[in-house]
């Protein structure tokens, strides 16, 4: 590990994955790193850009499933204090890429400020939601953000402007290395309306997905004017079980990982619902789930 010499007090090797992960399976990552500041960050991403080494960010681990095998190079879980900072300024909201997305939200209808209450109840952290433009009921993240600090794969900060940011479903263009921060802005409204918005929110997305919390995943994307949940229904797949792993009986776009579950399996239960649904109706499910 001559590479990371004088990083040693905030980097691991062959860190166990599996505990950051929502699904709680997967090998190993090469190198774990949890930089304190952005100092430490910096140096890490130099090292490993000099390095050629693979890197990558890990928020609240909801959307990933980590290989049987291991995860090759460094992954960064940026959850220290320093990148989780949320501050209201005005009618104005900076967050840090490790906050979690629920502190944002409770904040924010907290603070009388209403466009991100129906993302209630998603997992993970600011800078997953904001690098996948997470959303529900018709909003996503992205349609509040108005401007992101962000980390160059060299080790480089940048702040991206709205003019050059670019949101669509499930997808954004704040594609570099890290999401330090973001600023939203948001409508001034009444905190007891919009605490009554999310509660229904709330009810709703409880009653549609599984009501276990870790050990679920989320597994496509929704196709244009569909859901990848009816689409599994559909095709016969509600409750279906490779290995440990079944398509949720609540919600047929989530998975449940039971004991002894792999990765693998969920791999292979991924390959069987595209492969069904392909033969079945002629499409393709595009999967939303990363695998690292
Ligand atoms: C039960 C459940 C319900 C869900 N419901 C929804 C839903 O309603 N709507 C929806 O959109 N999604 C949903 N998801 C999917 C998931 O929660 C979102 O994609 C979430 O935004 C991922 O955030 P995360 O912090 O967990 O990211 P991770 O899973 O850790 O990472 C996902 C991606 O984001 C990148 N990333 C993470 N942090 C940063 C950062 N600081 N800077 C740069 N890149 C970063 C990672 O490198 C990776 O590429 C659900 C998942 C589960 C398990």
């Amino acid at each position: 590990m001559a590479f990371l010499s004088g990083l040693e007090h905030f980097v691991r090797a062959n860190e166990a994955l599996a505990p950051y992960l929502w699904l709680r399976i997967g090998g190993p990552s090469e190198y774990f790193a949890e930089p304190t500041h952005v100092d430490d960050l910096s140096l890490l991403v130099e090292r490993c850009a000099e390095e050629d080494m693979p890197i990558r960010m890990l928020g609240g681990g909801s959307n990933i499933l980590a290989r049987s095998e291991g995860v090759p190079g460094v992954v960064i879980h940026g959850s220290a204090a320093a990148f989780a900072e949320i501050r209201v300024e005005g009618q104005e909201v900076v967050a840090g890429g490790g906050a979690k997305l629920s502190h944002l939200v409770s904040t924010c209808v907290g603070d009388g400020l209403g466009g991100l209450e129906s993302l209630v109840g998603i997992p993970g952290t600011v800078g997953g939601a904001l690098h996948g433009n997470a959303g529900a009921e018709g909003t996503d993240i992205g349609q509040c953000c108005v401007e992101a600090t962000v980390m160059t794969r060299t080790g480089k900060i940048l702040t991206r402007t709205a003019d050059d940011l670019r949101f669509s479903y499930r997808k954004s263009s704040l594609d570099e290395l890290v999401i330090l921060s973001a600023r939203l802005r948001l409508e001034q409204e009444d905190p007891a309306e919009l605490a009554r918005r999310m509660q229904k929110v709330w009810i709703v997305r409880r009653s549609h997905q599984p009501a276990r919390e870790w050990g679920t995943g989320c597994v496509f994307k929704d196709p244009q004017g569909s859901l990848a949940a009816d689409i599994i229904e559909q095709v016969g797949l509600k409750g279906t079980r490779v290995g440990g792993v079944e398509v949720s009986d609540v919600n047929a776009n989530f998975i449940t990982v039971g004991q002894g579950a792999t990765s693998d399996d969920v791999r292979r239960l991924i390959d069987l619902i595209r492969g069904r649904v392909t033969e079945s109706l002629g499409m393709d499910l595009e999967v939303q789930l990363e695998i690292w």
